[in-house]
C-alpha cells in the first residue's frame, strides 16, 4: 500500500496537452476515480503514474518516493486495462502465475498467491480452463487476479468493465467495490461512465480537457459543484442550466419565463450581484409538481411538457421553459399528457447558481 502524490504533472504530444498542470493526492488505501468525457486525458494520466509515458513537466511520487525516473516494473504498481488481454493458450492458473514466474518467484509461492487471488475473485473452480472457455465477466476476472497475485502497492484500472455487458457491470462493480474493501489496496480507477465513478470511488477527481475540475467525495461533487460543468456531468438526467439575471432589488434570479427568489442566506450576495448573468441550476429529482408537498421555500416554474419518458419507477419530463430545455423526474403517476404545461415548485435550497461566462460556482 502505498499514496500516490501528483505535483503539477503535465502531458504533452507536440502542441497537443492531454494533461495540463494536474496536482492531486491520493491516500493510503483510497479508490480514488478519475472521471470525465473521452478524450479528456484520463488514461494519459494513468499511464504517467504507470510509467508508460513520461511526464512533460511535475512529479508523481508512490509511496514518498519520486518515480518520474524509475522503470514501470519497479514503480509497485499493477495495471488492469479493457482489454484483458489473457495469453490464450494459458490456463487460469498459469496465466495468474504468469508475471511471478517472470519475477522468478518460487514455484510454491507462485502457487499460493494464484490461489489466494482465485479464491478471492471465486476462480478457484475455473484455474483449469483456458479463456476461450470462460464468460467476459470471468475474464475479466482474471485480469483482476493477475494484477492481485503482483501485491501491488498501488492498484491501476482504466476502463475495465467498458467491454462488458450492462448488468455483469453492475455485478462486476460490486465485486471491484468488495475487493477493495478487502485487500485496502490504493486503487486509481479510470472511467467515463459517471455512474460507475459515483458506486466505486471514495472520491472522485473529474477532468475536463487534461485539467482538473474538482476532487471530492462522489457526494460532494453531486451537491456542491464547483462549476456548470462538473453539476452537468454528475447525475442523470443531467442538473439542468437556465440562463438569468440576478435582478434589481428584490434578490431574484430572472430568466425567460421565471423570476425566482435566492433564498434567504444568498440575499447579500444577490444585492452586490446585481445584472450578472448567471446559470440557475436545478436537479431533475428536485423539481415538484404543484401540490406535492415541499422540503423549505419554494418558488414556480411552468414547463412546456414535450415528452415524456416511462421508466416504470418514475418518469422523465423533457420539455422548456421558453427556450430553454428543461427536465424533471416525476413519479409514475404524476406525469400529464405530452404537449401540455406542467406546473412545478423549485425548492430555493436546492438553487446552484454558476458565472454564466466563467461557469465557476458562484454560490
Ligand atoms: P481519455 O482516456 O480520457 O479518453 P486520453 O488520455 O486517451 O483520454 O487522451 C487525451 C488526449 O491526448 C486526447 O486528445 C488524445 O487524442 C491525446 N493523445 C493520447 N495519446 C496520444 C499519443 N500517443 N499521441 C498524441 N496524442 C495523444
Ligand atoms: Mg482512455
Amino acid at each position: 500500500m502505498a499514496e500516490v502524490t501528483l505535483d503539477h504533472v503535465s502531458k504533452r504530444y507536440g502542441t497537443v496537452v492531454a494533461v495540463d498542470d494536474v496536482s492531486l493526492a491520493i491516500r493510503e488505501g483510497e479508490l480514488m476515480v478519475l472521471v470525465g468525457p473521452s478524450g479528456c486525458g484520463k488514461s494519459t494520466l494513468l499511464r504517467t503514474v504507470a510509467g508508460l509515458e513520461t511526464a512533460s513537466e511535475g512529479t508523481i511520487s508512490i509511496g514518498g518516493r519520486v518515480v518520474n525516473e524509475v522503470a514501470p516494473k519497479d514503480r509497485g504498481i499493477a495495471m488492469v486495462f479493457q482489454s484483458y488481454a489473457l495469453y490464450p493458450h494459458m490456463t487460469v492458473r498459469q496465466n495468474l502465475e504468469y508475471a511471478l514466474k517472470i519475477a522468478k518467484v518460487p514455484a510454491a509461492e507462485r502457487r499460493r498467491r494464484g490461489d489466494a487471488a482465485a479464491e478471492a475473485l471465486e476462480l478457484t473452480a475455473l484455474l483449469d480452463r483456458y479463456p476461450k472457455q470462460l464468460s467476459g465477466g470471468q475474464r475479466q476476472r482474471v485480469a483482476v487476479g493477475r494484477a492481485i497475485v503482483r501485491q501491488p502497492a498501488v492498484f491501476l484500472f482504466d476502463e475495465p468493465l467498458s467491454n462488458l455487458d450492462a448488468k455483469l457491470r453492475v455485478q462486476m462493480r460490486a465485486e471491484l467495490s468488495r475487493l477493495h474493501r478487502r485487500l485496502g489496496a490504493t486503487m486509481i480507477y479510470v472511467t467515463h461512465d459517471q455512474v460507475e465513478a459515483m458506486t466505486l470511488g471514495d472520491r472522485i477527481a473529474l477532468l475536463k480537457g487534461g485539467r482538473l475540475q474538482q476532487v471530492g467525495a462522489p457526494l460532494e461533487l453531486y451537491e456542491r459543484p464547483a462549476n456548470a460543468f462538473v453539476a452537468g456531468f454528475i447525475g442523470t438526467p443531467p442538473m439542468n442550466l437556465l440562463p438569468a439575471v440576478v435582478g434589481n432589488g428584490q434578490g431574484t434570479l430572472d430568466g425567460a419565463g421565471f423570476s425566482l427568489p435566492v433564498p434567504a442566506a444568498w440575499q447579500p450576495w444577490a444585492r452586490e450581484a446585481v445584472g450578472r448573468r448567471v446559470l440557475v441550476g436545478v436537479r431533475p429529482e428536485h423539481l415538484l409538481p404543484v401540490g406535492r408537498e415541499a422540503p423549505g421555500a419554494t418558488a414556480p416554474l411552468r414547463m412546456e411538457l414535450d415528452i415524456v419518458e416511462t421508466l416504470g419507477h418514475q418518469s422523465i419530463a423533457h420539455g422548456r421553459v421558453r427556450e430553454a430545455p428543461l427536465v424533471a423526474i416525476l413519479e409514475p403517476t404524476a406525469a400529464p399528457a405530452p404537449g401540455s404545461a406542467l406546473d412545478l415548485q423549485v425548492p430555493l435550497d436546492a438553487l446552484h447558481v454558476f458565472d454564466a461566462e466563467s461557469s465557476a460556482r458562484l454560490i
